[in-house]
């Protein structure tokens, strides 16, 4: 099957404004697929990771209309990293089989490039040696907090220990080809998504049509 021939990987720390900006990308008619997004329909209610999950994690771990309790599952995962593991053995390979589908749909392979949101590109295996681009968003550790914070039920000591199992922010820079700079008002993201999105189209052409690897460009 067809797959699409350039793929930008978009990636961020939790709360930089990666949902944000992808959807400026999508808005632009970039074709986005969202490994959260497939996460998510997968631990819901009909998911096809359901099954597995109340096979070795029990009923209790479900909420009343039958989808994953996110968050009492990550209450348990942090407690015990047998358990995180055991999560990850059931949905890894499932995200992977979905993105697979996802980027080998008809629209996925006509569209001049794709971008693939996935939150945590550097603290998993899977996704880094398929993806021809990383782009990263980034705001300085502390908004990410208070934006998360305001956004969401976590308190502090969650959000920490979410921060606390991703990568640094410095080693995500450092390891980015582009970054979205989300420091400041919502107004700022559009302009860097116009000027990344032209740079995409190029490249994705180029690498169509004449084999010219970015450095080139
Ligand atoms: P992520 O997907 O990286 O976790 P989101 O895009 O969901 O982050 O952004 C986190 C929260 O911060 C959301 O509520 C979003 O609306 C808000 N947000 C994102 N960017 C900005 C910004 N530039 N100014 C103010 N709030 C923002």
């Amino acid at each position: 099957m067809p797959d699409p021939s350039y793929i930008v990987a978009l990636t961020g720390g939790i709360g930089s404004g990666k949902s944000t900006v992808a959807d400026l990308f999508g808005h632009r008619g970039v074709h986005t697929v969202d490994t959260d997004a497939i996460a998510h329909a997968l631990t819901g209610s009909h998911g096809r990771a359901i099954a597995p999950i109340r096979k070795l994690f029990g009923e209790g771990v479900l909420a009343e209309n039958g989808a994953l309790d996110r968050a009492l599952m990550r209450t348990r995962v942090f407690q015990d990293a047998t358990a995180r593991v055991a999560l990850e053995e059931i949905l890894h390979p499932m995200i992977r089989d979905e993105v697979d589908n996802a980027l080998a749909s008809d629209s996925a392979a006509q569209a001049p490039y794709v971008m693939l949101a996935v939150p945590l590109l550097f603290e998993t295996l899977g996704f880094r040696g398929r993806v021809h681009r990383v782009l990263v968003v980034d705001c300085p550790v502390g908004l990410q907090r208070r934006r998360v914070q305001q956004r969401s039920a976590l308190s502090p000591a969650e959000i920490d220990r979410i921060l606390a199992t991703q990568v640094s922010r410095s080693l995500r820079l450092q390891l980015a080809d582009d970054v979205v700079s989300n420091s400041g008002e919502f107004a700022s993201l559009s302009p860097q998504v116009a000027l990344l999105d032209a740079r995409y189209l190029k490249l994705a052409k180029a690498k169509a049509s004449t084999g010219l690897k970015w450095q080139d460009l």
